[in-house]
């Protein structure tokens, strides 16, 4: 079976239990959850029974232990984690505004994933993947890129597949190389999986059909855009194929995107018919939102496949 690595932070994450504005007066905390943006989507791979692994930091403490004990229960390759007792584990304190939008405190550049780079063990895991996928958080610090673009040079050169979620913000592509390092990546690129505006970002075009026009062109050879619950799509040179969200009650947002693009690479690997990737990414994104933590948001196949009979 193909197997799929990525590359990033691991971090704990801290959940406000209460609605409200940044971090400045005391408040009920809930918490620590293993997170980490790829490794929640590597957790989603590992769920699905495919075979997966993950480059990263985390200190001698307890955070790292939670997260690496989770990740190795749920059979994700940890022989590239690298545990360096000079560093804590990476955090990330999270509240909930009443609009729905999110304010973040992150210890991640700072931690012990600050320390990405190379190693034994981490060309030994490139070697044995066939499709690497790279999250734009990741890019955060220059071990992290280095190590992106040489895991894409070495993946493609065995006709690997790469695939790329920019998971950014736009203040964060003002970070010093953070915009060289995305075209880079996007340069080599085959399935491309941004969130709404996302679309156009590393693009010259003004609209949505140019960005489509301008990736295709580019090299990419699908797109599978992310609208929350507005639903997903996947346009390659062929045409369009919509998938609407799933009707479900949303508890906890963190999570669905990187859960929805763990099952949706899954599929896209293993060679299924583009609709029913998209259908079964859906669920795997909606089960995501109904669950209070980041990566408690990812599913067994089973659970996968009980939803979508439901649905059915
Ligand atoms: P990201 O977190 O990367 O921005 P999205 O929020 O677009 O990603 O979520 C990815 C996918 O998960 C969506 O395309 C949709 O299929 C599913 N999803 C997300 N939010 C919801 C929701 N509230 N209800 C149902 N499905 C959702």
């Amino acid at each position: 079976m193909k197997k799929i690595v990525t590359i990033g932070e691991i971090v704990v994450e801290i959940m406000a239990t209460e609605l409200g504005n940044g971090f400045l007066e005391p408040i009920p905390l809930v918490g620590p959850f293993p997170s980490g943006a790829p490794a929640i989507f590597i957790d989603q791979v590992a769920r699905l029974d495919q075979p997966c692994g993950i480059v990263s930091c985390v200190g001698n403490d307890d955070f790292g232990k939670l997260n690496i004990d989770r990740l190795k229960a749920d059979g994700v390759d940890t022989s590239a984690i690298r545990v360096i007792p000079e560093y804590a584990t990476g955090s990330a304190f999270v509240r909930y505004r009443e609009d729905g939008n999110r304010d973040f405190v992150f210890n991640i550049k700072q931690s012990a994933n600050g320390q990405i780079g190379p190693a034994p063990e981490v060309d030994a895991l490139f070697d044995s993947a066939d499709c690497l996928h790279v999250m734009g958080s990741a890019l955060f610090c220059e071990g992290s890129v280095k190590l992106s673009l040489q895991a894409a040079e070495v993946i493609k050169a065995k006709g690997g597949l790469v695939t790329f979620d920019p998971n950014l913000r736009k203040e964060m592509l003002d970070l010093p190389g953070m915009r060289e390092a995305m075209q880079e990546i996007l340069s080599k690129t085959d399935l491309f999986l941004p969130s709404g505006p996302e679309l156009s970002l590393l693009t010259e075009a003004k609209d949505d059909v140019g960005a489509i026009a301008e990736l295709l062109s580019r090299g990419v050879t699908a797109i599978v855009l992310k609208q929350g619950s507005e639903g997903a799509s996947y346009i390659d040179a062929r045409g369009r194929i919509d998938q609407p969200a799933f009707a479900v009650e949303e508890i906890d947002p963190t999570g669905a995107g990187d859960s929805f693009g763990g099952a949706f690479v899954t599929c896209w690997l293993r060679g299924e018919d583009p609709a029913a990737s998209l259908r079964f990414a859906a669920a795997a994104g909606a089960l995501a939102v109904t669950r209070k933590g980041p990566m408690e948001g990812t599913s067994r196949r089973a659970e996968i496949e009980a939803f979508l009979t439901e649905r059915a």
